[in-house]
C-alpha cells in the first residue's frame, strides 16, 4: 500500500582489481573468493529481508570496469536506485576513477538524486602492506564535499561488508533497513 516498488536495484561501479566483486561476494556467502570471470556485468538477484519493510528482491548489479560499454554503463545508472562507488585503499588511481563515475552519475540521473555510497574497499590493509588513502580523509571529502556516504570495507577479512549495503538501502528513497 505505501506504493513502494518491490524490487531495488543496486549498482556496483570502480576501477578493475578495487574488490566489488569480492565484496559481493562475501555479502551474498560469506566468504572470500579470488576467481572471477571477467564478464562485462553480472546480476545476483536476492529475496532480502528488510526491518520494517518485509521481504525485497534486491537486485545487485557487479560491473567489470570496462571502458568499452559505455551505453551499457549508463543505462544501468539510469535503472539503480543506488551507487556503491568502489577505490581500493592502496590505489589512490581507483578514488580518481571513483570521482569520474560520480561525475557521470550525476549528470545522467539530473533531478532523480545521486544516492552514492563511496566504498574504499581492502580497508584490511595497513600501511605497511600499501594503504596509501585514509579513511579520515577519504569520508571528509565525500560527507563534507559530495553529501554522499562513505564506508570501508573489506572482503578479505568480512569486515563491515554488510555496512556497505546497510549504507546503501538507507539512500534507497524511501529508506529501508537491514533486518
Ligand atoms: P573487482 O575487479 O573490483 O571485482 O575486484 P575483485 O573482487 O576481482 O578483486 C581484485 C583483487 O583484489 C583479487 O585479487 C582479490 O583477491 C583482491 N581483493 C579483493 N577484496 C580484497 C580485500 O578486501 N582485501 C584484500 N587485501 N584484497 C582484496
Ligand atoms: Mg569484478
Amino acid at each position: 500500500p505505501s506504493g513502494r516498488p518491490n524490487t531495488v536495484r543496486l549498482l556496483f561501479l570502480g576501477a578493475a582489481g578495487v574488490g566489488k566483486s569480492a565484496l559481493i561476494h562475501r555479502f551474498l556467502h560469506d566468504r572470500f573468493e579470488h576467481k572471477y570471470t571477467r564478464t562485462v556485468e553480472e546480476l545476483h538477484v536476492l529475496e532480502y529481508d528488510t526491518a520494517g519493510s518485509g521481504k525485497m528482491r534486491l537486485e545487485v548489479l557487479d560491473t567489470s570496469g570496462s571502458y568499452s560499454f559505455p551505453a551499457m554503463r549508463q543505462l544501468s545508472i539510469r535503472h539503480s536506485d543506488a551507487f556503491a562507488l568502489v577505490y581500493a585503499v592502496d590505489d589512490p588511481g581507483s578514488l580518481e576513477e571513483v570521482r569520474r563515475l560520480r561525475d557521470e552519475i550525476l549528470e545522467l540521473r539530473g533531478d532523480r538524486g545521486a544516492p552514492i555510497t563511496v566504498v574504499g574497499g581492502k580497508a584490511d590493509l595497513g600501511d605497511a602492506e600499501g594503504r596509501v588513502l585514509l579513511a579520515a580523509d577519504v569520508m571528509a571529502t565525500v560527507e563534507d564535499e559530495w553529501d554522499a556516504s562513505f564506508v570501508e570495507a573489506s572482503a578479505r577479512t568480512g569486515g563491515n561488508a554488510v555496512g556497505v549495503f546497510r549504507a546503501l538501502l538507507r539512500q534507497v528513497n524511501p529508506p529501508l533497513s537491514c533486518a
